[in-house]
């Protein structure tokens, strides 16, 4: 995939590659052989505090102390000699703090098993990430979370530098085989930059995945945007 301009320049390439022999040959196996994946969180850590978590919301609000451990080696490697798809999608951690990520890649690398990973903290350097990426190049999708502008998203993800999560969006695309993205949560605070960041992301070759929460405190939840089109609620 190359660079795109605009989201239907990234349309018509996306539907061109579905056509070709690579494109059908990545479908079919998704799509009708549905290889077992599991979604797992490997740790307990979490620098950000993001105020819908249920690190938040369910433990460090009332004073207790987050649920999980880190999870070792040898367990990961036999997962995989069992599920062809690992989803790290932190439900109560982000699985770059677990202290042997990079190793637990390599792992998922020699059993090439198909690699999911949502980053939101910023916290590790930026030869961390080099050092991650190069573990498993060929077949690990990232995925960072930048909840609005770089320099606002800091205002859901608390504690995150988003500027330089912005940076490590683009040193991913220089080591990754597949595209890295941009996942943008709609908030009241950013729905006015969503189509700026969308152009930003496609003006750098990024991919860009648009999330409408439906995780709100209540209905009068501040953070709820105000335009109807970004919210689930009044599509029922
Ligand atoms: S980055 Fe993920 S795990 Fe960490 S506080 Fe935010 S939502 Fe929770």
């Amino acid at each position: 995939m190359g660079e795109w301009k605009t989201q239907k320049n990234w349309e018509v390439e996306e539907a061109d590659w579905n056509d070709t022999e690579k494109g059908r040959e990545y479908k079919n196996f998704w799509f009708y052989k549905r290889p077992k994946g599991i979604n797992i969180d490997i740790t307990h850590r979490c620098p950000l505090e993001c105020p819908s978590c249920q690190r938040q919301t369910e433990f460090l609000n009332h004073g207790k102390k987050v649920h999980g451990y880190d999870l070792d080696l040898s367990d990961i490697e036999k997962l995989a000699k069992y599920y062809h798809q690992f989803n790290f999608c932190g439900q109560l951690s982000d699985p770059v703090h677990h202290p042997k990520f990079i190793e637990m890649l390599k792992i998922l690398r020699r059993y090439d098993c198909k690699t999911i990973i949502h980053n939101a903290s910023t916290f590790k350097s930026m030869k961390w990430y080099i050092e991650a990426f190069k573990a498993y190049p060929e077949n690990a999708k990232w995925i960072f979370a930048i909840d609005g502008l770089p320099e606002e998203s800091h205002k859901y993800r608390i504690n995150q530098d988003g500027p330089k999560m912005f940076q490590i969006l683009l040193e991913a695309k220089k080591h990754l085989h597949l595209t890295p993205s941009w996942q943008f949560i709609i908030f009241s605070y950013n729905e006015h930059n969503v189509e700026k960041a969308k152009q930003m992301a496609f003006d750098n070759g990024l991919g860009f995945i648009e999330v409408q929460s439906s995780r709100w405190s209540s209905k009068d939840d501040p953070l709820i945007p105000k335009s109807q089109k970004y919210r689930l609620d009044t599509k029922r």
